[in-house]
């Protein structure tokens, strides 16, 4: 048996549409044009790379897009400052700041300075908090609610009563992708570095979550026959006799994909879909906050 290979790229495609869709309803019947502001500190090019994408998708959705880029000197109460101004700006219905941010500046003191409101990262406490207890109006993190979409569309729907295994534990991709799936009534179990035979808890899903950073670190011998892989993982390998360094995930790709029903590849898997989960965020935001329904 060989899995259906999960295309993030065209999954990412289809989400943007229904975003762009929803975009001129809302800018047709409410006046309501969403708009999203990113706030970069420094000139680190990773960085630099994926706000100018995260811009170009934006504009491209019909959304408006604010960039706002500052000194890698900036003082911490020059920032806190921007974000205030644009927690009070009627025009921007998400804020994103893009991390790692410079060791001058207390990362927590900025994200939770973020009106929880328009904190489209779903990284303020306020928003942990929400999701945890299950409240509708919590914006929920960009790379786990992407990967929940993909799985939707995996199982038609019925995630519900799913074995789910969370391989993670961090607050940006692990506890938060075990939330989400718990609030699809999935069974989650969440593994990190202590856990006890992994590979026999693993065997037991039919969906496993690997966000360890860890490359190939899953094979395909863990895997429980027809079980769906979600790979966030995102490392850069240079291979023994390679000359370039290659992205691989934390699954061993070409063990997993001759067991499991459908998985992720690296790149052009869970990646491109984070975009379009901020999007699709920033407009859920926006109708949150005018009081109207959001078709998303
Ligand atoms: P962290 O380093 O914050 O967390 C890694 C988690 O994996 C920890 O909970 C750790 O356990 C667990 N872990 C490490 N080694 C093992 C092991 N041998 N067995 C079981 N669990 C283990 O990483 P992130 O959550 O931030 O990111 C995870 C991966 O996802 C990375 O490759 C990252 O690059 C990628 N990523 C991809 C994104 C995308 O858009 N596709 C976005 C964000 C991240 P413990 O807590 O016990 O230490």
């Amino acid at each position: 048996m060989t899995a259906n290979i999960i295309d993030g790229k065209a999954a990412a495609e289809r989400l943007r549409q229904q975003v762009g869709l929803e975009v001129s309803r809302l800018v047709t019947e409410y006046q309501l044009q969403p708009g999203l502001a990113v706030v970069l500190v420094g000139d680190d090019p990773a960085s630099q790379v994926y706000v100018r994408n995260k811009g170009r998708q934006t504009v491209a959705a019909g959304m408006l897009s604010l960039e706002h880029k500052l000194d890698v000197a900036v003082p911490e109460n020059e920032l806190l400052a921007l974000v205030d101004r644009l927690n009070n700006d009627p025009a921007v219905h998400g804020i994103l700041v893009q991390l790692p941010l410079p060791g001058h500046i207390d990362e927590q003191r900025v994200l939770q300075a973020i009106d929880p409101a328009k904190d489209v990262d779903g990284f303020h406490p306020a928003n942990v908090g929400r999701l945890a207890t299950g409240d509708p109006a919590a914006m929920a993190p960009c790379t786990p609610m992407g990967c929940t979409l993909m799985l939707r569309e995996q199982f038609d729907g019925a995630l519900c009563g799913q074995n789910a295994l969370v391989i993670g534990r961090s607050n940006i991709v692990g506890k938060p992708m075990a939330q989400l799936l718990l609030r699809e009534s999935c069974t989650v179990t969440i593994a990190h570095s202590r856990t006890r035979d992994l590979p026999a808890l693993c065997r037991q899903a039919d969906i496993v979550v690997a966000a360890t950073g860890r490359p190939e670190m899953v094979r395909g011998d863990w895997i429980k026959p027809g079980a769906v892989v979600i790979d966030v993982g995102i490392n850069r390998i240079r291979f023994e006799g390679e000359e370039k360094a290659r992205l691989v995930g934390d699954v061993a790709f070409d063990e997993v994909v001759e067991v499991a029903g459908a998985t992720t590849p690296v790149p052009g898997g869970v990646g491109p879909m984070t975009i379009a989960c901020l999007l699709r965020n920033t407009v859920v935001a926006a109708c949150l906050q005018r009081g109207v329904s959001c078709g998303l």
